[in-house]
């Protein structure tokens, strides 16, 4: 395999492309395809129509999933294994990377509706699959472990904490928490005045999860469509004591980040196709640093530009280095979207 997401090269981003199905009302309007998956050769094609001439333009990634493929799918083959990564001690960040409308909340979230009397929905995404498979491994194990979230949400180089007790945001109150992002003074940053919810079980992390993105949607409700240029960072810290065979306590500590991102609209026509993005204003700083980041990981370019944004510096512990990282890039097959499209499949193509 050419993979990077390989223990021994040293280089651990994998990129994943996910296109979704067209919606009821692309099928209705009959809407044109333009893009074809193959997923056994992990290929992703676009069709392009220039000048009455058709040109194709096909993609490697790691792994593709097609209009068809399932949640479980999805989370079986290419998440699980990340999973496993965390629970040995590995610090993992997973994005979703795509236009607005392309996936991403469905996939690390899920869609539709609750129903009450489902087990567990087949809709479910990343996250809460992620959090059932965590805690089925420790309790199989009888591992002695503690646990904690976190859930935030970045806008304009800002940061609000999904967990905060209730209108902490929208109301003119002065006495709402001052959320500051700080130097720990050891290379690490934490964010000061963040909630930090302490766990026992999954069914409490899924209440803590409905809860944040219910104010999420709130928040885009009141603030114009905000959530299109925020991103969403749900992280869970997982310490688990071990005994070594001659009865020494260990702790082993692992961390798993699951990032929605800001549509990828936001950046794509302030020039990042070309590489050398010109930042349009401060639309999305974070987005483009995140991007810069990854590539100088990649290509091992020496200077990794962490600091240049907050996303970055939020998750400085968890890229590169002895970590592992995993970018979905979500994609809509409709022909009305094919210039967002190619851009997000370069983008995605350049991370690995
Ligand atoms: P984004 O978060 O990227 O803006 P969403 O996750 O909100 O996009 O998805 C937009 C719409 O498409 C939602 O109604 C969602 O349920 C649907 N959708 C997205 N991906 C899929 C998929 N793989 N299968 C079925 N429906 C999907
Ligand atoms: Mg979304």
């Amino acid at each position: 395999s050419n993979s990077k997401y390989d223990k021994d090269k040293g280089v651990n981003v994998q990129v994943i492309l996910r296109c979704r199905p067209l919606s009821d009302d692309e099928m209705r309007l009959n809407t044109p395809v333009v893009i074809s998956c193959n997923e056994h050769r992990r290929e992703v094609t676009a069709v392009q129509n220039i000048a009455n001439k058709q040109i194709d333009r096909t993609f490697v990634f790691d792994k593709v999933f097609g209009p068809t493929s399932k949640q479980k799918d999805l989370f079986d083959q290419a998440i699980s294994p990340i999973v496993n990564e965390v629970l040995e001690g590995y610090n993992c960040t997973i994005f979703a990377y795509g236009q607005t409308g392309t996936g991403k909340t469905y996939t690390m979230e899920g869609g539709g509706r609750k129903t009450k009397n489902e087990e567990f929905p087949s809709h479910a995404g990343v996250i809460p699959r992620a959090v059932r498979k965590i805690f089925g491994i420790l309790e199989a194990q009888c591992a002695e472990y503690s646990m904690k979230v976190t859930f935030l949400e970045l806008y304009n180089e800002e940061i609000t904490d999904l967990l905060a007790p209730d209108e902490s945001k929208f109301s003119d109150d002065k006495s709402k928490k001052p959320i500051a992002l700080m130097e720990d003074g050891k290379g690490g940053v934490f964010v000061r005045g963040l909630e930090e919810e302490i766990v026992y079980t999954a069914g409490e992390i899924y209440k803590i999860l409905d809860k944040g993105s219910a104010k999420r949607r709130t928040a885009e409700t009141l603030l114009n469509k905000q959530s299109s240029r925020s991103h969403s960072i749900f992280s869970i810290t997982i310490h688990i004591k071990e005994c070594t065979p001659e009865g020494e306590e260990m702790i082993k500590c692992g961390k798993l980040n699951l990032v929605d991102l800001a549509g990828s609209e936001n950046i794509s026509r302030s020039g990042a196709r070309e590489g050398r993005a010109r930042e349009a204003g401060e639309i999305n700083k974070s987005l483009l640093t995140l991007g810069r980041v990854i590539n100088s990981l990649v290509e091992h370019s020496g200077h990794v530009p962490y600091r240049d944004s907050k996303l970055t510096r939020l998750l400085r512990d968890s890229l590169g280095g002895k970590t592992k990282t995993c970018i979905i890039a979500t994609i809509t097959p409709s022909i009305h979207c094919l210039e967002e499209t190619l851009s997000t499949l370069d983008y995605a193509h350049r991370a690995k």
